[in-house]
């Protein structure tokens, strides 16, 4: 148990009280309790992956002015407390994006990345390796030139009709 009173998990650096939200991990940095848990290389025009942290880092001022004027969601992945009811992509019990994921994207690597987050995840805790092996992948901020290269990308952003 952390001084703070907060638990942190097996394989995780993040904390998470009994009974919270467990963490997005493809969050805006206004939502709560923001880190960052990786920054996107970028390989050639199209092709982006994420380096993973060995420990995440609290997304604070610094941190956020380090991408300046660029979109932070385009040069790193900031993860926060899943918003569940507050978010489009919640069904009611669990995660719509990471099912659509699951579903319409090919796996990107052959094991699981390391992750500071993964015991706090939702993505993981509901989808199992099945996310990881496709989450290196992913930009919280799609570009369009992204979408124009593969179309299963917008699909897979777009949250179910309400
Ligand atoms: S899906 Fe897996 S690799 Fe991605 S943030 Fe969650 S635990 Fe980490």
């Amino acid at each position: 148990m952390a001084r703070d009173g907060k638990t942190s998990r097996p394989g995780s650096t993040v904390a998470v009280e009994e009974g919270a939200p467990l963490f997005c991990p493809s969050a805006q940095p206004g939502m709560r309790d923001p880190v960052v848990i990786g920054v996107v290389e970028q390989d050639g025009a199209q092709d982006r992956r994420i380096a993973y942290l060995e420990q995440a880092i609290p997304y604070d001022e610094k941190v956020a002015a380090l991408s300046g004027a660029v979109d932070p969601g385009k040069v790193m992945r900031i993860a926060a407390r899943c918003e569940e009811t507050r978010c489009a992509h919640f069904d009611g019990s669990r995660c719509s994006l990471v099912s659509r994921i699951r579903d319409l994207l090919p796996e990107a690597a052959v094991k699981a990345p390391p992750c500071a987050i993964r015991s706090a995840c939702r993505w993981f805790a509901e989808q199992g390796a099945a996310a990881c092996l496709r989450c290196e992948r992913i930009t919280t901020s799609v570009g369009p030139e992204q979408v124009r290269a593969d179309s299963r990308i917008r699909q897979a952003a777009t949250p179910p009709p309400l």
